[in-house]
């Protein structure tokens, strides 16, 4: 377990400093991260923030905490009932497929599944009895269309973005009682509109369905407690969301609602976040479909801090492949190898766990990786077993790498015999043309003295 000055340390969003990290229980961990909204294929740079949730789950685990983790499922909001009204099936099954595929790109990805996955849906209760409380406590009051929270009453809205409350106060609106009493006085719930068709709930206080917010407040403190440890999203969360998730809960419970807010940095293209309104989107099987492998776009993952912009580029992505493969290829000939050195566990633990104590710093635990791998004075066996306890934490699968056997087309056969016809005969521009050719077609060829051996790229 953590000793007092071994201690992890967070960015946390609620102080913008870097802060010890102290969990409520000892040994163990509540995270409640935000989960996708499932209307449409996860795009790349939303993967990005789960392999970011990831990371800092099993970074967690790694260093000896139990962590219970909880993502949610948007699965009612306005996009997704657009969605199924323009594609005519029902809710319910629209979002099903779509989560569906959600989890087969984290599985893909080698992202460990939530202990607990909860649909926004099948916890309406809940939510009403949140808004119950809100109104009873006056933050809420009805408006013509919805039960609204309102801000003004909030003690510290907008701490976590970093709001000027009284910038918001001064942009107040006139308005009766059944107005939104305030700009940014947000929705609770919506009463039910004709456009809305049949997805409705009755409550007390009108039937319709909940706001966005207000779903996330009450799965994870329904599941975490009302006070919990950690909550992650992306940054473009921080505002609204969060601060109204924290709004909210707070006014309700009289509770710090979250100690550590954690936010990954954006997946951008050329400068601009990859989004779907900006139409910049690569999906998963969109890069699979093209010859990367998941992994691959989840090691450029973990060569940026969580917290910095990613750039995304294929120049980048390639280069990623190429390490990656580089790596497979090492820890398939380290299996292979027998051969007594030194044991440098314990250094090696040493900076690999300070890396992920300063506030989960993969790439610089990722170089350490590289490093014991690369160290051939360090005993094999300890070396790989080493390895694979670095990678409980990377997530590239090293246990499973081994020799693939290639059938190679009739074709690359050719390519590969001619090219030995000219070596032999020393035609070596010849000679590379081809081993170019075998290139372009996906293997690397390399001479050895049992002859030629190939290898997928
Ligand atoms: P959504 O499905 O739109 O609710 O988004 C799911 C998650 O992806 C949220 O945590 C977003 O903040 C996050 N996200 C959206 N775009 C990006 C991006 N370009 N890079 C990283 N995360 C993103
Ligand atoms: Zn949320």
């Amino acid at each position: 377990m953590e000793k007092a000055n071994e201690m992890l340390a967070l960015y946390n969003s609620l102080s913008r400093t870097e802060e010890p990290f102290k969990p409520l229980k000892k040994g163990k961990v509540g995270i409640y991260s935000c989960g996708p909204t499932v209307y449409n294929q996860a795009h790349i740079g939303n993967l990005r923030t789960y392999i970011f949730n990831d990371l800092l789950k099993r970074s967690l685990t790694y260093l000896g905490y139990t962590v219970r983790h909880v993502m949610n499922m948007t699965d009612v909001d306005d996009k997704t009932i657009k969605a199924s009204q323009a594609k005519n099936i029902a809710l319910g099954a629209l979002t099903r497929n779509y989560e569906e595929l959600f989890l087969a790109d984290l599985t893909a990805l080698n992202i460990l599944h939530p202990t607990k996955i909860t649909r926004a849906t099948e916890y309406i209760p809940e939510m009403i009895e949140l808004i119950q409380t809100l109104m009873k406590k006056k933050y809420a009051y009805k408006a013509q269309d919805g039960i609204y929270f309102s801000i003004t009453k909030s003690k510290h809205y907008g701490q976590l973005a970093n709001l000027e409350k009284q910038k918001a106060t001064k942009e107040r609106i006139k308005g009766d009682e059944y107005d939104k009493q305030h700009t940014h006085d947000f929705a609770l719930w919506k009463f039910h509109v004709p456009e809305d068709g049949d997805v409705v709930w009755p409550a007390a206080f009108g039937p319709g369905r909940p706001g966005w917010h207000i779903e996330c407040s009450a799965m994870s403190m329904k599941l975490l407690g009302t006070s919990f440890d950690i909550h992650t999203g992306a940054i473009d969360l921080l505002f609204p969301h969060h601060t109204n998730e924290i709004a909210q809960s707070e006014a309700a419970t009289g509770k710090q609602f979250v100690n550590y807010w954690l936010h990954g940095g954006f997946l951008t293209m050329k400068e601009e976040k990859m989004s779907k309104s900006i139409g910049n989107i690569l999906t998963l099987p969109e890069l699979t479909k093209q010859g990367y492998l998941p992994v691959h776009y989840r090691y450029l993952c973990l060569q940026t801090h969580y917290r910095s912009p990613l750039q995304f580029s294929f120049e980048n992505l390639d280069a990623a492949k190429q390490t990656y493969e580089r790596i497979k290829r090492k820890i398939i000939e380290l299996k292979a190898t027998s051969h007594k050195g030194a044991d440098k566990t314990k250094e090696y633990t040493q900076t690999f766990t300070q890396a992920l104590r300063a506030d989960i710093n993969i790439p610089a635990a990722l170089q350490i990786f590289l490093k014991t791998l690369e160290d051939v004075s360090f005993d094999s066996e300890k070396r790989l077993a080493l390895l694979e306890q670095f990678d409980t934490v990377l997530g590239l699968d090293i246990k499973q790498m081994k020799e693939e056997k290639i059938t190679l087309h009739s074709t690359i056969k050719a390519l590969i015999a001619a090219r030995e016809e000219a070596r032999k005969t020393k035609q070596w521009a010849e000679a590379d043309i081809l081993r170019q050719r075998i290139k372009e077609a996906g293997f690397i060829l390399t001479d050895t003295p049992q002859g030629p051996k190939v290898e997928k790229i």
